[in-house]
């Protein structure tokens, strides 16, 4: 060891031989049509070989086992699956060595891979908290580890290897709510989102007060409205109070309960106009649009939509249900799909149609769906739901530095839109239009954010002197 430089530790010395040490590498050929690659040019990561690579870090671990014990198909065609699904290379990695993993517990534990249940699920996950296994670092998030256990228990259901339902399958829904909900559907044509709330809010009522409706009377009722009046805010209770008053109707109509029990739902005092609309300054809302980088993918779908929810209006939901066949690029108009299924054209601007242009030209992962905007991570899907546009928002509220309400961020520079085109002198009218508002009386809240014009028309209070 004369070699060594002065002062060597012995540590040292041996991390110096592990690395010297070559790797052994396994390689399973996957179909030849579907390389693993990342999605795009752009992606950092760099850029695999055509052939899953699976580094081991010793000989002897439970990688050799699973290809030589024959289960190296299933890995191949779990590798197949995820690339189809368009999975980057380094999460896919992952996600193939928790399988293998699985592979090697399950022979441990002399289980067969047809053996397989969906209690096993949980049992590998427990193994995971305290695994010692060598050459397996299962990650240390709990999410993480469930969500890659998830991805490879849907795979080996979907291939029949795994018989028993899926966990996180929906419970069937009552009789009762199901004829409800197709009687709604029927009679009054409400749309699937609608019936979602009320099936959420009827489900808390079943409960409490069972299925049969001849159990019903105005005192069990009006507790039921009273006690989730104590524990829920204002919007809430009234959702749950429209849902069992649409529930009694029905009842009514097909004759399982008396006519009067309808008036025995008592109303919720609510003022309106009571609250002020939360917006912000121009100079706010062009910091949130700027912190969005056109350049990387994620910023150009965030920019874009930014964009449409500070430039136009749109709301949240406006943003997920945007499909192509609603940008009318020839015309320079765009088709909002908003709340009840009304349908509204807006002009495209040249800044939103650039942004879009970007965003749609360039950045956009190939998708199997045809809404405009989807996620930045596999599997790219659609949005499903609004929340994740106001999260988006959110987030960037943050990185400016501006404190934002935790749900409904999206609907602050909505807000903004109709603050500021008061401001500039345009008509209520005008912004009831833009806004998309059925009714004048819903766009009257912008009156009270119009501090200047208040100003000129507001009386001196009589205690003190003018100046
Ligand atoms: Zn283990």
């Amino acid at each position: 060891m004369s070699w060594l430089p002065c002062g060597y530790k012995w540590r040292k010395v041996a991390k110096l031989f592990r690395k010297a040490k070559p790797k052994l590498t396994i390689e399973v050929q996957p179909s030849p049509k579907v390389p693993l690659r990342p999605h795009n040019s752009t992606c950092k990561v760099k850029s695999p070989p055509s052939h899953i690579i699976m580094m081991l870090p010793r000989r002897g671990t439970s990688c050799w086992f699973a290809i030589s014990d024959g289960h190296g198909y299933l890995l191949e065609g779990f590798a197949k699956e995820l690339s189809e699904s368009r999975y980057q290379w380094v999460a896919a990695r992952k996600h193939i060595r928790a399988a293998e993993h699985f592979l090697h517990w399950i022979a441990h534990r002399k289980l067969s891979i047809t053996s397989v249940e969906k209690r096993c699920a949980q049992q590998f996950l427990d193994h995971l908290k305290r695994c010692c296994c060598r050459g397996h670092h299962p990650p240390l998030k709990p999410h993480r580890q469930k969500y890659s256990v998830d991805l490879w228990f849907a795979y080996l259901r979907r291939g029949g290897i795994v018989t028993t339902p899926s966990p996180a399958e929906p419970a069937t829904e009552t009789p009762l709510l199901a004829t409800f909900c197709d009687w709604m559907r029927q009679q009054r044509g409400v749309s699937d989102t609608t019936l979602s709330i009320y099936r959420f809010e009827l489900r808390a009522f079943l409960m409490e007060l069972g299925e049969d409706p001849r159990m019903y009377d105005a005192r069990n009722l009006r507790q039921f409205v009273l006690h989730k009046s104590r524990h829920s805010g204002w919007a809430s209770t009234r959702k749950s109070i429209c849902a069992i008053r649409m529930f009694l109707r029905f009842l009514i109509a097909q004759g399982r309960c008396p006519a009067s029990l309808y008036a025995s739902i008592p109303s919720f005092a609510h003022w309106r106009l009571s609250a002020l609309p939360r917006y912000l300054q121009p100079d706010q809302v062009e910091k949130i649009i700027a912190s969005a980088d056109p350049k990387t993918p994620i910023g150009s779908r965030n920019r874009a939509i930014f964009l449409l929810l500070a430039r136009l209006g749109f709301r949240a939901g406006d943003v997920v249900r945007l499909r192509f066949s609603d940008l009318d690029w020839k015309e320079g108009m765009i088709r909002v799909s908003g709340k009840g299924r009304r349908e509204t054209v807006l002009p495209l601007s040249q800044e939103v149609g650039d942004a879009l242009a970007a965003y749609i030209k360039d950045h956009r992962p190939p998708a199997e769906t045809d809404a405009v905007f989807v996620r930045a991570s596999a599997p790219y899907r659609a949005f499903t739901e609004s929340t994740a546009i106001s999260i988006m928002v959110a987030r960037a509220m943050r990185r400016v530095g501006l404190s934002c309400p935790k749900p409904g961020a999206a609907h602050v520079l909505r807000h903004s839109v109709a603050s500021s085109m008061l401001r500039g002198g345009v008509s209520l009218q005008e912004i009831a239009a833009v806004l998309r508002h059925r009714s004048l009386l819903t766009t009257e809240i912008y009156a009270k954010v119009d501090v200047v014009t208040l100003r000129q028309i507001a009386q001196p209070w009589p205690e003190v002197k003018t100046c």
